[in-house]
Parts: structure tokens; sequence; C-alpha cells
């Protein structure tokens, strides 16, 4: 049997599983965690921690068809203006919950995109977040550019701030892809607008390129990788494109009949890996690629990698505060959802009130099937042993578990003394391997497709 056969034998081609940025994912977050678990979960944060920060803004200029992000199509700067003033007045709240001495060790705005905030108003939220929170030393503060949508003031004003990493989403460099999915970005802006950045003294780039994609060949992924590439990123995400027009309404546009198949998707993901390995650029997890040195690349070697809601990370916050509509936080103790609609949030935090809306408190079974899946999706292996002793008081037959997924995927899967190991040939079937240690039921409806 080919490797390809193996893989199809095991439903790779078919699969429909998470993409496990959280444990348990978002569906299984339920209303009977809101504001009293946030605000008390704020001030447990222990005297002197550092904490991670991500500001969402759901507003974007033109709605992508490819995107499945949460976002509203504004034409003016007015519902921006007024929700910044909102976002000011939820982060004020949160703040004064928070214990004595605690820094900002990451600061992300993401989206939508926060590119399109008028430059006095990137100044005035990011003074008001170094005013509430200090900046921890060497921290770091990354912001979601879109290339269409950014002037020299906007990046005027993110470098004064202190912007000192940028994420640029690409997708496909071909203006025929470009055309199908809804987003027109040409090479030459994107590159203008890279130097741009470093000429600010920002030199860290992350960018994401996405494979599966309508019209996609091979020959196409080459260009767009290659291009890429030129740029000199430190980070890249190559993300397979999920296809779920029931929840991304926008996504009826794309022609699905031109969408590669699974095993061409495979195939694109696999050229694109090639030529990022053969630049020098060494794999993280299933979908990340990084420089030599780079944050996660270091993280990676020395066990430290970890995954939030943004893909892999190398911050090592115990606590990750998510403000701004749909926004969600990671505590100790468990994750909440703010309200997702953004008049329903807008609502709430004008009237005082905190805008949690939803989440999930761990068990203990949580935090054990939560560290399994989460060593599954960074390194590819489990230590059972070094599990079993953390969570000893945790009535879970880990050892049965683990030879049930042994044998279902061998030989994809090895089993050496206490570790799970997934050998190179088997990462694709990665995510279903850790869907096999998650105690929750699931609706393929709500995933994208395994590779
Ligand atoms: S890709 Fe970016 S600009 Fe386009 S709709 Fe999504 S968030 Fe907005």
């Amino acid at each position: 049997m080919t490797q390809q056969t193996q893989l199809a034998a095991l439903g790779l081609f078919n699969a429909k599983v998470p993409r496990y940025t959280s444990y348990p994912t978002a569906p299984h977050f339920s209303t009977g965690v809101q504001s009293r678990q946030f605000e008390s979960w704020v001030q447990a944060v222990p005297e002197g921690d550092s904490v991670s920060l991500y500001i969402h803004v759901p507003f974007c200029r033109r709605l992508c068809w490819f995107c499945a992000c949460r976002t509203q199509g504004v034409s003016n700067d007015d519902p921006v203006v007024s929700y910044i003033g909102t976002l000011k007045q939820e982060l004020s709240q949160m703040a004064a919950l928070l214990p004595a001495g605690v820094t900002l060790s990451r600061l992300h705005w993401g989206g939508g995109s926060p590119s399109i905030l008028p430059p006095d108003q990137i100044t005035e939220l990011a003074g008001h977040i170094a005013d509430l929170i200090p900046f921890a030393k060497d921290a770091e503060f990354s912001v979601e550019i879109d290339p269409n949508e950014v002037d020299d003031a906007r990046l005027d004003a993110f470098a004064a701030a202190g912007m000192n990493r940028s994420s640029i989403g690409i997708q496909d460099f071909d203006p025929e892809i470009q055309k199908v999915i809804g987003r027109e970005q040409s090479f030459e802006l994107t590159r203008e607008v890279v130097n741009k950045l470093r000429a600010r003294g920002i030199y860290s780039l992350n960018a994401d390129i996405l494979f599966g994609l309508p019209f996609q060949d091979t020959a196409s992924i080459v260009d767009t990788t290659e291009k890429l590439l030129s740029f000199e990123p430190d980070r890249v995400a190559l993300y397979g494109y999920a296809h779920v027009p029931w929840m991304a309404k926008r996504q009826a546009l794309i022609p699905e009949d031109k969408l590669p198949s699974s095993i061409e998707r495979l195939g694109l993901y696999n050229t694109s890996r090639a030529l990022f390995l053969k630049a020098g650029y060494n794999a993280i997890g299933i979908d990340h690629f990084a420089r030599p040195g780079d944050g996660l690349d270091v993280a990676l070697s020395e066990g430290r990698l970890r995954r939030n809601f943004q893909g892999y990370t190398d911050d090592g916050c115990d606590t990750l505060i998510g403000i701004g509509a749909s926004a969600i936080s990671k505590f100790r103790q468990g994750y909440v959802q703010n309200a997702s609609a953004t008049s329903a949030y807008l609502a709430l935090v004008r009237d005082g009130k905190c805008s949690a809306a939803r989440g999930h408190e761990f068990t203990l079974e949580d935090r054990l099937r939560g560290r399994i899946i989460e060593e599954v999706m960074c390194t590819f292996r489990v230590d059972l042993a070094a599990v079993e002793k953390e969570f000893a008081s945790v009535p879970v037959d880990l050892r049965s578990e683990m030879m049930r997924v042994q044998q279902k995927y061998a030989p994809f899967v090895t089993l050496s003394g206490t570790s799970l190991h997934i050998t190179p040939e088997g990462q694709p079937l990665t995510r279903m391997i850790a869907r096999e240690f998650d105690a929750y039921s699931m609706d393929e409806k709500g995933h994208s497709l395994a590779i």
C-alpha cells in the first residue's frame, strides 16, 4: 500500500475535525460561565504576574469571500471610532479588577482589520492600554495589517505606539485566484507595505498563505510560496482553506466545483512545505514554519511551544484576556467569550456591565486531555508517564487509550515505552489523532477538513 492509500484508508481525506486551538473547543462553551467567573478569574491573576491581551476589531472595509472571520464591512470611520471608545471602557473595567503589579507580556490586535483604525485612534487606544497595564520587559506588540487598508500615517502611528511585530494575510498571489476568493492584493502592494514596515524598524513579520483555494495547482502554490519567501518573513502559517459556507455565508460566492480535492490539498501542502524547508525554515507543529532562532523555533526546541486561538505561540503566560466583541479569554480556571454580536457587546459595556456571554470552567479531566491534545498538536508526541504523574488523581485509563490509538493509526503512530509518537509520514493525521483524546461529542458540520 502506498502512503496515500494508507492515509486514505484511515479516513484522512474525508474527516472533519477541530483545529484544537482550545480544549474543549468553542462549540462546547456554555452560558453557565459568564461575568461572575470572568471577574473573579481576573481578580485571581497572581500579583505581579504577566498577562497577554488580545484586542478584537470586528470591522473591515471590504468583506473577502473566503474569510470566515466574524467581522462587518464599514464604509466610514464612525462605527469604528465609536467601537474604540467602548473598547477603552471595557479595558478600564477589566484593568480595575487586576491585582497590583501585573504587566503586559503580549499585546495583539486582530480582527477584522485593526489597520483600518484612524491614526489618532491607534495612538489613543495603545496609550490607554499602556496607561492601564505597563508593558513587561521584552514585551511583544503585534498587529494584523491589511496591506490594502494601511497608509503611511497609520504605519507611523503603529510604530510610535511600540508595535514590533506585524502579521500579514496573503492567501495566494495569483490574481485569478484572488479574484475568485474576493480578495485582490497585489504582490507589489504587499512588498511595498513590508518595506515600509521595515523602514520604521518593524522587522518581525508573520505571514499567512492558504492551500486548498479554487484553481490552485502546483505551479500557483510554488509561485506564491517563492514570492512570500522573498519577503524573508520570520514565521509563516500555511493554513488549509476551510470551506464552511453553512457557517460563513460569504463563502457561497466561492466556486465549489473549482476547489481542489482532499488528495490535491495534501499535494499543495507538501509542495509549499518542501519549499519552506528548502529555504531553511523549520517546521513548527502542523502548519507553521519559522526561521532558525525565531521565538517559535526556540520554544519548540526548549519544549515551551504552546497553542492558542492565534495558532502556535511561544507566549508562556497563563492568562490571555480577550477584549472586544466575541473575543475569548483563557484563564488558569477556564475560557470566557464576550458577546459575539457587536451590537450586544456594545450595549453591555456601555451599560457598565461585563460582556462575558459564555465559556467553560475546566475540570481536572479537561486539563489532562487539554495537555495531551496540545502536546500532540505541538510536538507530535506525548509522554504518558509525565502526564500520569501530573494528573495522578484523575481516573482515566490513559494506557488503554494510548494503545487503542496506536493500534488504530499504525504504522503512523508508535508507542515506545510510555511515549506515543506520530511518525513524520503520519503527521497529516495529527488533528484526527488529537480528536481521539477529546472526550466531548462533535458535530462534523462545525469543523473543516482534517487536511
Ligand atoms: S480577510 Fe481580513 S480584510 Fe478580508 S474579511 Fe477577513 S478579516 Fe476582513
